[in-house]
């Protein structure tokens, strides 16, 4: 799984930045259509639960971000079925 960041909601308070403890999040340098300077995921291969698909072993972004505004997305190639085929 990695970290997403959804839009809609991010304030760009960039609180994620200082408690990732690996790292993952960067300053947003883009407007969102919200108007605000939106942090981004550029290092989720870093993060303590690339790779897992089952018991996260951390989610202190998720639970830490004052919006909601982060949650968990499949990694690209766990979108593949075991057939090649796209499940989502
Ligand atoms: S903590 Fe949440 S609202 Fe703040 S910059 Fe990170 S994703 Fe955006
Ligand atoms: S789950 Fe932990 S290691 Fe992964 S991005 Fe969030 S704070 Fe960083």
């Amino acid at each position: 799984m990695r970290p997403g960041i959804d839009l809609r909601y991010c304030k760009g308070c960039n609180i994620c930045l200082y408690m990732c403890p690996k790292q993952c999040f960067s300053r947003g340098v883009d407007l969102s259509a919200q108007g605000y300077f939106a942090a981004v995921v550029t290092a989720p291969e870093k993060c303590f639960n690339h790779d897992r698909t089952e018991k996260l072993i951390c989610e202190l972004c998720v639970l830490g971000c004052p919006d909601q505004a982060i949650s968990w997305k499949p990694e690209p190639e766990e979108k593949e079925g075991k057939d090649g085929n796209k499940t989502g």
